[in-house]
């Protein structure tokens, strides 16, 4: 499969047939598995043999999903997990130590946010943000105790790039590893692998999935990095169910289509809405007025499905343009086939101060808007009858 193209392998890197003949993958909902002897079990444990065990360490339909993400984000290795937080959370636990540090963009997640400012410190383990437009002030915050620099890009919900090379040039330099949350981009669109990151990082939840189903995450990498989070997952647990598993390996078949008209459908809207006089800003990697056009062509294949747009009138503008909206919905998901609208400073990002969040690009009147699937011109009507 390595030599085939992304769409194939999305489809085709699929679990061997059982001897029913399937033509689609069958569900494989069993907590354990059964060995004919006692020293097949023995070898299985002992690492002799990759017979499956026991569901919280692998199944075959977890097996399948992460075998199939390997592929398509070029990575030797790689481990499923509950949720998007449970990736990152078993990442950290996995590889960082009490005193060590770690260097990331000032615009993260807000859950992991929240592991840095909230848990870290109770381990004794510190944290450097840099200004996500300024990457050239990370080095200045590199210690001896310094592990990885972790990052988004694009960022939830600002829509900054970061310069992959450029990071992951810094990284070499000072022997750390590279650490990248993927999610926002999806392999189809960018494989930091390529640009020199160790161990990236997913949110199945969002695009994986696609349409709005069932949580899981996924961290993929170098094998002796994925050897320790495996290890720690495996013993602690934040597993992915194998029915979730199942779901997404299947969503992954459709992966390529569906970005190719998110990122349609968003530049449409985008465009239409630019010059929009009730818009202070139109912010969308593959605009040529975004700030980051030439790192987005460099890194990317095409924009993505996110769209951010901040009217004049702040907070409440903001408001009244999301009570006004009649298809969209107000949720805080992304990456859905329906399009979902959220204002990330009273929801997302409440718990950051006004301050934080305006240096993280958060204005008050700044509403994400995860493009959907639906027809281009009904999204598009729907946002210019609520602008009005
Ligand atoms: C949603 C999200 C996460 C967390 O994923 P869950 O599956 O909700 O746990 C992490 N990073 C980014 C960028 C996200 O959008």
């Amino acid at each position: 499969m390595k030599n085939k193209k992304f769409e194939t392998q999305a489809i085709r890197a699929q679990l061997e047939r059982s001897e029913n003949n399937e033509h689609s993958v069958p569900l494989y909902l069993t907590s354990s598995f059964v060995f004919d002897t006692a020293d097949e079990m023995r070898a299985a444990f002992n690492d002799e043999s990759d017979d499956f065990i026991y569901s919280r360490y692998t199944n075959p339909n977890t097996q399948e999903f992460v075998n199939k993400m390997c592929l398509l984000e070029g990575a030797e290795a790689g481990v499923a997990s509950a949720s998007g937080m449970a990736a990152i959370y078993t990442t950290f636990m996995a590889l960082l130590k009490s005193g060590d540090h770690i260097v990331s963009c000032s615009s993260v997640f807000g859950a992991t946010h929240a592991i840095f400012t909230k848990y870290f410190p109770k381990l004794n383990i510190s944290h450097s943000y840099f200004n996500t437009k300024h990457p050239n002030e990370i080095e200045k915050l590199i210690k001896p105790e310094t592990k990885f620099i972790y990052l988004e890009t694009p960022t939830n919900p600002a829509i900054e790039l970061i310069d992959l090379e450029f990071v992951s040039a810094i990284a070499k330099k000072h022997k750390l590893l590279l650490i990248v949350d993927n999610c926002f981009a999806t392999p189809y669109l960018q494989t930091p692998i390529k640009f020199g990151a160790d161990l990236v990082i997913h949110s199945a939840t969002k695009y994986i999935d696609g349409q709005g189903r069932v949580l899981g995450g996924v961290v993929v990498g170098k094998k002796e990095l994925i050897n320790e989070i495996y290890l720690f997952g495996r013993l602690t647990g934040p597993s992915l169910s194998p029915f979730n598993a199942w779901g997404l390996s299947k969503s992954l078949e459709t992966l390529a289509v569906r970005m190719d008209r998110h990122c349609e459908n968003a530049l449409y809207i985008a465009e239409a809405l630019e010059k929009n006089s009730a818009l202070e800003n139109v912010s969308y990697p593959f605009l040529k007025s975004h700030p980051y056009y030439t790192i987005a062509k460099k890194q990317m294949k095409a924009g993505g499905g996110i769209i951010t747009i901040t009217v004049k009138g702040g907070y409440e503008a903001a408001k009244k343009f999301l009570d006004k909206l009649q298809m969209i919905k107000i949720s805080p998901n992304l990456g859905d086939t329906r399009t979902i609208a959220t204002h990330p400073a009273s929801s997302t990002h409440c718990k950051l101060s006004e301050e934080e969040r305006v240096s993280v690009g958060i204005l008050p009147g700044l509403i994400r808007v995860s493009i959907g699937l639906e027809h281009k011109e009904d999204i598009l009507n729907d946002i210019l009858q609520a602008l009005k």
